[in-house]
């Protein structure tokens, strides 16, 4: 029988103790050295075909390395890999960058990984948040090194479940005011993400007067945080949305998301930037697809122009922003609030006409993406 299955990449913490970090330092820092070895042979002489590369180097380097043979493989695959996109300039690998495992060079015991380091075998405990994806740990694994912590990025094939009859589902607006609400009234507010936007506006625009070497290292680093941020909230709202649907046995319905366009005056854009909902989206998609949960994308034309009371679409319908009265039958509501259920309305009736639409998962599926 034929299981389906989704690709993620589960984020393992390791704990090694003093020596064992030494041990692990060192690794990362003999296998990127080899990889520059590696790259430069293969800058030298133009061959960057993973087996040719293969051929020219292996022995030379094994004989003069501490890497176990499975090691270098991984180390001539980087770099194979590497230039895969173009062959225009030579790549060098920083000292401490991502290296890569495999099945050979790493193993996972109930609360320690058996891992393979320039010392030989090391036995390191780990703790993982998603324990009930270890045992769909199949494939590669990144040991990366960051903020002094040790981290497994492990790629587990995970079977989704199967979809779930539902009758309902649940509608999702996106908005500045308001970054989602469903159609059951549960809204997750802007509010917290627009004051650290507003602080990081403030420290960008002075970093960026200032044009320093060292204004633009903090430029980087702030950007990377307002990243990670908008990813972490969009994991936590996301994983509350397909928990609701879970929960209320529905299915979830958003707006498509290529016709999505947020809707805000120039001033407002300013002040608010842009929200990551394509990822929002996305986090939504997958988390669903995990736990069976039919996801439709509907049309957003009208949604927020339509009285999800008598159906009657009118542009005067929508008095301001935030709300919503109806010309025809006077009914009164949140707008955000009114466009979410036109949205779970949609839904089901696209659900009806197609039972089993095709999830528009992004590509990126099995990368940072959708880290667990
Ligand atoms: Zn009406």
């Amino acid at each position: 029988m034929y299981i389906k299955t989704m690709k993620l990449t589960l984020q393992i913490k390791l704990l090694p103790d003093d020596e064992q970090a030494k041990s692990l330092i060192e690794t990362l820092k003999e296998c990127n050295r080899i990889c520059n070895n590696i790259s430069n042979t293969a800058w030298q002489n133009k061959i960057f075909n993973k087996f040719k590369l293969h051929n020219l180097v292996y022995h030379p380097i094994k004989k003069s390395s501490k890497l176990s043979a499975q090691a270098l493989v991984r180390c001539i695959g980087k770099v194979a890999d590497s230039y895969r996109l173009d062959k225009k300039v030579q790549r060098r690998f920083k000292p401490l960058g991502a290296i890569a495992y495999d099945t050979r060079i790493l193993s996972y015991k109930k609360i320690s990984v058996s891992i393979w380091s320039v010392d030989g075998r090391l036995k390191i405990p780990f703790i993982c948040h998603n324990p009930k994806y270890l045992p769909y740990i199949k494939g590669e694994a990144d040991l990366v090194y960051k903020k002094n912590k040790f981290y497994l990025f492990q790629t587990v094939e995970v079977p989704e479940e199967d979809v779930k009859d539902v009758e309902e589902f649940i509608g999702v607006d996106f908005g500045i005011i308001q970054l989602a609400i469903t159609s059951d009234g549960k809204s997750f507010s802007g509010k917290q993400v627009d004051n650290v936007r507003q602080k990081m506006t403030k420290l960008k625009k002075a970093l960026q007067k200032r044009g320093s070497k060292s204004a633009k290292r903090h430029l980087k680093k702030l950007s990377g945080k307002e990243r990670r941020f908008k990813k972490n909230t969009n994991h936590v709202i996301s994983k509350q949305i397909v928990q609701l649907a879970k929960d209320t046995n529905k299915g979830i319905a958003l707006e498509n998301l290529k016709g999505f366009k947020v809707t805000v005056r120039k001033a407002q854009r300013e002040q608010f930037g842009k929200w990551a909902f394509n990822e929002l989206g996305n986090f939504i998609a997958y988390k669903a697809k995990l736990n069976g949960i039919p996801v439709v994308f509907v049309n957003p034309r009208n949604t927020s122009q339509t009285c999800s009371h008598c159906r009657h679409i009118s542009k005067s319908n929508r008095k301001t922003q935030s709300e919503f009265v109806c010309v025809q039958c006077n009914f009164s509501l949140n707008a955000d609030l009114n466009a979410s259920r036109n949205i779970a309305l949609l839904g089901s009736v696209n659900n009806r006409i197609a039972v089993h639409t095709p999830i528009a998962i992004s590509p990126s599926l099995g990368t940072a993406s959708s880290r667990l």
